[in-house]
C-alpha cells in the first residue's frame, strides 16, 4: 500500500474504533507531551501532526466527514491530555471546541467539503478563533473589524489580537461588523489564511508556551459561502458560538487537577523537613485536601458537562449554567496550582524542576480566569440572568427554587439572604459567583449520587464551596464598610 492508502486506512479505522480503545489511542499518544520533560516552546507541525494522527480532532468532525461526531469524546479528549499537559490540552480544544465547532454547525455544505474534510486527515492544520480586538475584548461593542458586501464575497478589514495559534493557524473563524440604516449587524466568516489574514507582531506570553498568540491584521476577500450563519448578526442570538470553550473547560480542569492533586500530595509525602514528610505538617495537609476539593468539584462539573451537556448541539439554553462551570472551575485551577507551587517551597519556583510541575501549572493555569470571557464580566452576566428571572421575589428565594442550584440551598445549609438588596455592579460580581458556587454545590450533590462516588469526598468538597460563598458575604460587608458615607 502507498502511504497515503496507509493514512486513509488508518483514519478509517480511528473513525470506527468503540470509545474507549480511541481515548485509550489518544491516551498513548499524549505520554510523549508529558509536562515534566515536554519542551515549553511553540508546538512543532510534527507534533501536531501526532495528535491529529491519533484523532484528537474527530470527536468534534461529524461522521459522515470522517470524524467520529461525539460530544462525549471532546471532553475526553481534552480531559486525556491535559492530565499530561494543560497547554496541548489547550491547543487541542481551541481547534476542536473554538474553532471547528462552528464550521460544523453553522457553516454551509459548501464550506464544510471545503474546510472539514482537511482536517480529517491523519496530519491536519489549525484553526482558530478571531474575537478580540486591541480596543475590544470583554464588550463587544467596541468591536471595529468591518465587513461589506463585494462581488463574489465579503471584504473583511481590521485587527485582532491575542488569538491562540495567531501565526500559525491556517484556517480562522472572524467576527466582524456592517453598522448601516442607524443598526448594526454582526457577521462570522470562515477565512483561510491566504485570504487575507497577516501576523503582523508576536506575543511572549506569560505560559501556555506550546501556543503561538500575536496581533492580526486582516484585509481578507472571502467567497460569499464562507459566511456563516450564526445567529440572527445581533449579539443575543450568537451566544452559543462563545459557550463551547466555556464548556470544555470542565474537561481541562478536571484532568489538569487530577494530576495537581496526585503530586502535590507525592511531593508533600517525599519531602522531608527535618525528620518527618512535609505531609506530616498540618496546614500542608489543609492545602493538599483544598487542593483535592478542586478536583473533586471540576470532576462533578465535569459529569455535568459530559452528561447533560451536548457540544454538538445549541448550548444557548444552558448560558447561565455554563457561565458558573467557566467561573469555578477556572477558579479552582488557579487556586490549587498555588497551593501546589507554595506545598513545592522554592522547587515550585524552578522551571524543569525533576520533582515537580508546580512553575509550569501556575503559569498554564493562570490566564483562565481572563480568557473565554473573564470571570468577572460572566460573574456579572450570571448574577443579571437571575435577577432577570426573580421579578417579585428575592434572589435567595429564586435560587432556593431554580434548579440548578436549588438541591444545594437545603443540602449544603446555604443562607443566601446576604444577595436580597439593591446590588450595584461591583455585587452582582460577586453575587454570579456566589450563585456560581451554589450550582457547583448542586453539581457535587449530582455527581456523588450518580457516580456512586465516596459521600465523605463529595462532603469534602462541599464544605470548601460553601467556604466559598461565605468569603462572597465577607466581602459584601468589606464594601458596605468601605462605601462612601459609611
Ligand atoms: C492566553 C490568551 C489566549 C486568548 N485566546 C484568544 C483566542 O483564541 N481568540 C480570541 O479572540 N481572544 C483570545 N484571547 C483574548 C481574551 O479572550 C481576552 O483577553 C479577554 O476576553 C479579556 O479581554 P481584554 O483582554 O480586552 O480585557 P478587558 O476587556 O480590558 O478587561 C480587563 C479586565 O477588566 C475587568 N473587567 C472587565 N469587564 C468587567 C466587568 N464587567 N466587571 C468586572 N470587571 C471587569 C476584568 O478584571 C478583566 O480581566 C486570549 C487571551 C489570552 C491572554
Amino acid at each position: 500500500m502507498t502511504e497515503a492508502a496507509d493514512a486513509r486506512t488508518s483514519v478509517a479505522v480511528l473513525a470506527s474504533l468503540p470509545t474507549e480503545e480511541f481515548v485509550a489511542g489518544i491516551e498513548a499518544a499524549a505520554v510523549r507531551f508529558d509536562a515534566a520533560t515536554y519542551p515549553q516552546r511553540e508546538l512543532p507541525a510534527r507534533d501536531w501532526a501526532a495528535l491529529t494522527g491519533a484523532g484528537v480532532l474527530l470527536p468534534v468532525l461529524p461522521v459522515e466527514y470522517g470524524g467520529r461526531g461525539s460530544h462525549v469524546e471532546m471532553c475526553r479528549v481534552v480531559e486525556v491530555l491535559a492530565e499530561r499537559n494543560l497547554a496541548v490540552a489547550v491547543h487541542t480544544a481551541i481547534v476542536t471546541g473554538l474553532a471547528l465547532r462552528p464550521v460544523v454547525r453553522w457553516a454551509g455544505e459548501e464550506t464544510k467539503r471545503e474546510v472539514l474534510p482537511l482536517f480529517a486527515a491523519p496530519v491536519a492544520p489549525t484553526a482558530g478563533f478571531a474575537s478580540t480586538e486591541p480596543g475590544c475584548g470583554s464588550a463587544m461593542s467596541g468591536l471595529t473589524t468591518t465587513f461589506e458586501e463585494v462581488e463574489g464575497g465579503y471584504r473583511i478589514r481590521g485587527r485582532k489580537h491575542w488569538q491562540a495559534l495567531s501565526a500559525t493557524a491556517s484556517w480562522w473563524v472572524v467576527v466582524a461588523k456592517r453598522d448601516r440604516d442607524g443598526g448594526r449587524e454582526y457577521g462570522w466568516f470562515v477565512v483561510e489564511r491566504g485570504d487575507g489574514f497577516r501576523t503582523s507582531e508576536r506575543y511572549e506570553a506569560l505560559g501556555l508556551k506550546v501556543i503561538d498568540y500575536g496581533v492580526n491584521d486582516i484585509d481578507a476577500i472571502v467567497p460569499a459561502h464562507r459566511r456563516i450563519d450564526v445567529g440572527a448578526g445581533d449579539l443575543s442570538s450568537m451566544v452559543d458560538i462563545y459557550l463551547s470553550g466555556r464548556a470544555l473547560i470542565s474537561a481541562l480542569a478536571c484532568g489538569f487537577l487530577r494530576r495537581l492533586a496526585r503530586e502535590a500530595r507525592a511531593y508533600a509525602d517525599a519531602r522531608r523537613v527535618g525528620r518527618s514528610p512535609l505531609s506530616a505538617i498540618g496546614f500542608v495537609r489543609h492545602r493538599l485536601e483544598a487542593v483535592d476539593a478542586a478536583h473533586t468539584v471540576c470532576a462533578a462539573l465535569d459529569h455535568y458537562v459530559r452528561t447533560r451537556l451536548d457540544l454538538t448541539a445549541d448550548l444557548t439554553p444552558a448560558f447561565p449554567c455554563i457561565q458558573a462551570v467557566k467561573i469555578v472551575a477556572t477558579e479552582l485551577m488557579v487556586s490549587s496550582a498555588n497551593h501546589y507551587q507554595q506545598l513545592a517551597g522554592g522547587e515550585g519556583y524552578r522551571n524543569g524542576s525533576p520533582t515537580n510541575i508546580a512553575a509550569q501549572a501556575f503559569l498554564d493555569s493562570r490566564v483562565f480566569t481572563v480568557f473565554d470571557g473573564t470571570n468577572d464580566l460572566l460573574g456579572q452576566q450570571l448574577a443579571q440572568h437571575c435577577l432577570d428571572r426573580s421579578p417579585g421575589r428575592s434572589l435567595s428565594a429564586f435560587l432556593a427554587d431554580w434548579e440548578p442550584t436549588a438541591p444545594a440551598v437545603p443540602a449544603h445549609g446555604l443562607d443566601l439572604r446576604f444577595l436580597d438588596r439593591e446590588l450595584a455592579q461591583e455585587h452582582l460580581v460577586l453575587a454570579g459567583r456566589a450563585i456560581a458556587y451554589t450550582f457547583a454545590a448542586a453539581r457535587v450533590l449530582q455527581w456523588a449520587r450518580e457516580s456512586g462516588a465516596d459521600a465523605d469526598r463529595a462532603r469534602r468538597a462541599a464544605a470548601f464551596l460553601r467556604a466559598d460563598i461565605d468569603r462572597v458575604r465577607v466581602e459584601f460587608d468589606l464594601l458596605d464598610d468601605l462605601a462612601p458615607g459609611s
